[in-house]
């Protein structure tokens, strides 16, 4: 019984932009789904998917990443597996087109958790993964919205992080997060995305992809903060953990995340894409209010 859960990132989208994202995250889970019904990984399902969605530009990861107030692109990306608890995590890297690729390979190296900055290149480049051109994956959209942002025009963010949780037929659960982060960011920070139990959390009962205001999923560790209360039920755990963020931080966030028997989509924010597939069918829809 297999399973996968695909979101487009938390944020204010306009509504013109709702249905190419939801097709976007469609063609993910499509993907990611291809491979779970072939008898693959998790691991597999979750990276395919997300990889699917680095490369449109309709999305911030990847190719169409948002810019550091540099007008530079820095990618950050975590994959994590649940049965055994191994991560692979990058932050800050400049250029990165496939940085959940990077995260991967970081995971099964074995060595790290987390490889941040320029430096991580030299890793990518030991294990057969180069950067793209210097502005390369900048987009004319992603220099509007930094252009907007510096002129302080800009309405909360669009989000567009890209995240996906899949379980196998052998009942394993993965996570993937990958993104550029948030607009106008400081060269050198690094968001929730690849930050273990932040953006990002798998175990053997769960699996979490959240999104949003990454330094307020930073302050409540929100991924692990939904595992630690999945024995309530997936969505009362992630509903409380989705309220305390917004009471301690005043942020907005949204996640998805799977169970053995349960797959909850919520956002604080106004819309989220998401895309599923599993023994029940598949949909896609903007994800409910937490
Ligand atoms: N959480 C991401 C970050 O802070 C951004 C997002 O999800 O929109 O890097």
């Amino acid at each position: 019984m297999t399973s996968i859960v695909v979101h487009g990132g938390a944020g204010a989208i306009p509504p013109e932009r709702h249905e190419r994202l939801r097709a976007g995250v469609r063609a993910a889970a499509i993907v990611g789904d291809a491979i779970l019904a072939a008898g693959g990984s998790a691991l597999d399902a979750v990276v395919a998917a997300v990889r699917v969605l680095e490369d449109d530009p309709e999305f911030n990861a990847g190719t169409g990443s948002v810019l550091t107030r540099d007008g530079t692109v820095e990618t950050d990306a975590a994959v994590m597996t649940g049965h055994d608890q191994k991560i692979g995590a990058v932050g800050a890297v400049p250029d990165l087109g496939c940085a959940i690729a990077l995260a991967r390979a970081v995971l099964e190296g074995g060595e790290h958790v987390l490889l941040a900055g320029p430096a991580a290149l030299r890793f990518a480049a030991e294990v057969g993964i180069s950067p793209s051109a210097p502005g390369a994956l900048v987009t004319e959209r992603a220099r509007a919205r930094l252009a907007d942002h510096l002129a302080r025009r800009s309405s909360p963010t669009e989000g567009g992080t890209v995240g996906a949780v899949a379980r196998d037929r052998a009942g394993r659960f993965a996570a993937a997060t990958s993104t550029g982060g948030m607009v106008g960011k400081r060269a050198g920070r690094i968001g929730d995305s690849p930050i273990v139990g932040a953006g990002t959390w798998a175990d053997r009962e769960v699996a979490i992809s959240a999104t949003g205001d990454g330094e307020a999923i930073l302050r409540v560790t929100l991924a692990r903060n939904v595992a630690a209360r999945a024995a309530a039920g997936l969505a009362v755990a992630a509903r409380a953990a989705l309220a305390e963020l917004a009471a301690i931080t005043g942020g907005s966030a949204g996640l998805i995340a799977i169970d053995r028997t349960d797959r909850v989509t919520l956002r604080l924010s106004q819309t989220m894409p998401v895309a599923w597939i599993d023994v029940a069918g598949r949909g896609d829809g903007l994800a409910d209010d937490a």
